[in-house]
């Protein structure tokens, strides 16, 4: 079993539609980015990426690169699971946080783990979305931005060889 650790944090703008784990939140501002800046979907990428050793969502999906501007974060994930598939390992579970003062996301973490599932390839009950606030404490507090951390374990298909862990 290996684990990934991501964190993401994107800028709170009027004029953005807010998409976090692939669900469009009503809501008067949305997420500054190059993508769609799902800040979870991002979060769980590179985790993802660290847990199999592939390095990060920047390495594999550049802000600089025009094919992504726009990019629905749901499309890179699934593209980052091919990856990961391909080094040879398997999703096991995930677990997420959203650090967000507004709005209020309870409503649309079913919907959220829904398309995760789906994009993990996996059933939702692997997938685990929390949200917190801040108590209005730093930017996420002051509503300036949202944030999110993502922890992810894999397995890998390789049988264990001799020296395995070492
Ligand atoms: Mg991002």
């Amino acid at each position: 079993m290996r684990f990934g650790i991501g964190h993401d944090v994107h800028r709170l703008v009027r004029g953005r539609p807010l998409i976090l784990g692939g669900v469009a939140i009503p809501h008067k501002k949305g997420l500054l980015g190059h993508s769609d800046a799902d800040v979870l979907t991002h979060a769980i990428a590179d985790a993802l990426f660290g847990a199999a050793g592939l390095g990060d969502i920047g390495r594999h999906f550049p802000d600089s690169d025009p094919a992504f501007k726009g990019a629905d974060s749901i499309e890179l994930l699934k593209t980052a699971y091919k990856k990961v598939q391909k080094a040879g390992f398997y999703f096991n579970n995930l677990d997420a946080v959203i650090i967000a003062e507004k709005p209020k996301l309870a409503d649309f973490m079913v919907e959220m783990e829904k398309n995760l599932a789906e994009a993990l390839e996996t059933n939702p009950s692997k997938i685990n979305i929390k949200a917190t606030t801040t108590e209005g404490l730093g930017f996420e507090g002051k509503k300036r931005g949202i944030s999110a951390w993502a922890i992810v374990s894999i397995v890998s298909t390789k049988k264990p060889t001799t020296g395995e862990g070492k």
